[in-house]
This record gives structure tokens, sequence and C-alpha cells, in this order.
């Protein structure tokens, strides 16, 4: 059975069409619909509802509430939402949404584009196809922001370029996944689980990326008799300047002494 999408449209840039004074948000759903590969709207029941056609930056409190009406109204039809929405102020309606509506079963994505769908060259047709597969996938809930590949936790986007189509960055928080040829991945309940980087080189990058803290974790030492990976401890403790928490494999002082000693500044311990 096809899976069932709605599709809320506000306007933004992605339904925007050129007028005497530049791009307005014009294009109805349906248009929008209409200008993606059948290949894609052939993959889902999508049912679509115009609620507004607004350039983001005047969308406020009110239309939010509008918004989350929408959603709300519809929460059980569906196997999931996307909203169309500016880019300007995507991540404050995001955000708005993550209180309004909180512990959605559901996914409810938001994405947006930096090129409008009519437009040779565009980022609209990717983000939408990106975001109906986000939209049923059995292990996403919650409102998230997909957008350039990423799927972003919706209290924690900030549009951060204004051109590049890569224009959202998750702020102190990783992605909670990605979206490669229309596949979502990210190892979910340790299935299916890829190498994504060396522990060392992920650390400095969440680090970089402002994080206040790491926890590392070997969260199936204890069950497999594994003792902690001392060595990629030690040069995880070496890159990072931010406080190291280590936990997986600690049954012993001798144990907490080691992971001190390889630089953790805390040692945390479960089932012992
Ligand atoms: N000004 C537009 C809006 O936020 C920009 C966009 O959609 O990217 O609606």
């Amino acid at each position: 059975m096809a899976r069932r999408i709605l599709l809320l449209t506000t306007g933004g840039t992605i339904a925007s069409r050129p007028t005497e004074e530049g791009l307005a948000p014009g294009l109805a759903g349906a248009e929008l619909a209409g200008l993606l590969p059948r290949g894609i709207t052939d993959a889902y029941d999508l049912t679509i509802q115009d609620i507004l056609h607004l350039d983001s930056s005047n969308i406020q409190p009110e239309e939010w509430q509008t918004i989350a009406r929408h959603v709300f109204d519809n929460r059980t039809e569906y196997d999931g939402i996307v909203i169309t929405h500016g880019t300007d102020t995507m991540a404050y309606t995001a955000a708005a949404l993550s209180y309004l509506i909180q512990r959605s079963p559901k996914p409810i994505v938001l994405t947006g584009a930096q090129k409008p769908i009519g437009f040779d060259a565009t980022d609209s047709r990717t983000n939408l196809r990106d975001s109906f597969e986000c939209a049923c996938t059995r292990d996403m809930h919650g409102v998230a922001i997909v957008f350039n590949g990423r799927v972003i936790l919706g209290t924690r986007a900030c549009k951060t370029h204004t051109k590049s189509f890569d224009a959202f960055a998750s702020i102190n928080y990783p992605n909670i996944a990605d979206v490669r040829d229309g596949r979502v991945v990210k190892g979910v309940n340790f299935e299916g689980l890829r190498d994504v980087s060396d522990p060392a080189r992920l650390a400095a990058h969440y680090s970089g990326q402002g994080a206040d803290e790491l926890v590392f974790y070997d969260i199936t030492a204890s069950a497999e008799g594994r003792r902690l990976f001392a060595d990629a401890l030690r040069e995880v403790a070496r890159t990072i300047f931010i406080p190291l928490t280590v936990g997986g494999g600690i049954s012993s002082l001798e144990d907490f002494d080691r992971v001190l000693k390889c630089g953790a500044d805390k040692v945390s311990v479960n089932t012992g």
C-alpha cells in the first residue's frame, strides 16, 4: 500500500515564480507536485492542502497556530506530514511546532528550497523527495527540518547560509539522520550500523560544532565482555577540550582508574 503523506503548503521560495516585484509565492501545492518527477509522486499517496501563500518573513505566531491546527486535525490520517515553508523563518516555525505539538508519534517534516521548483537548477525536488521519504520512515517522529540531505531536530535548526543549498545546520546536536539517494540513513536500534568516521575525528567535529560535552559509550561492552578501547579513548581525549564522559565495560575500580588515566573527565556506569 502506498505511504500516505499530507503535504501542507505555506509559500516560500520553493513555491515562488518570478513577478515584476521579484520572486513571489504563487504556486499551489498541486502545481508543486506536478513539477515533481512521476517516480516521486507515484511512490506516495499524496494529499495536498494549501494553507498559506506567504513569504516566510510574514509568518508570525498566528500562522504557527494555523499550521499546528492543520497538523493536529490530520494527525491520525497519514503516515507523515510534510510542510513546505520559506527558509527565512523555517527554523522558528519548526521550534514553535515542536512545542505546540509534543510527542507526535509520526514525523512532521518542514522543508523548502533556495531556488523555486520551476527553475532548472533547483534544490526543491531533492528536498521534497527527501522529506516525503522521511515523513514515512517508521523510526522518525516529532518535528524536523529536512534540507540538503540533513534531517535536523525542529528545536535545533538554524539557517546559516542565505544562498548555499546547504542552508541549515543543527546547533549543538547532531543531525538526527541523513538522506542519501532518497534513503534515510543511520544505524537504528544497533542494526545496520555503518562506519561514519573514526572516534577522534568525530569528536573533533562535534566539538567544533559547539557541543558542550562529549559522551563516549561502548554501549554493548559489558554484554559482549569487552574492555574499553583505551587507544581510541586516549586519542579522543587528546583531540577535544570539552568535558568527556566515558562508559561501557566499566565493572571494577581498576576500570575507573584506567578510563580516567586515558583522559576521561567523568565515568558513567549503568548495569555495572
Ligand atoms: N524569503 C523566502 C521565504 O522565507 C526565502 C525562502 O523561501 O528561501 O519565504
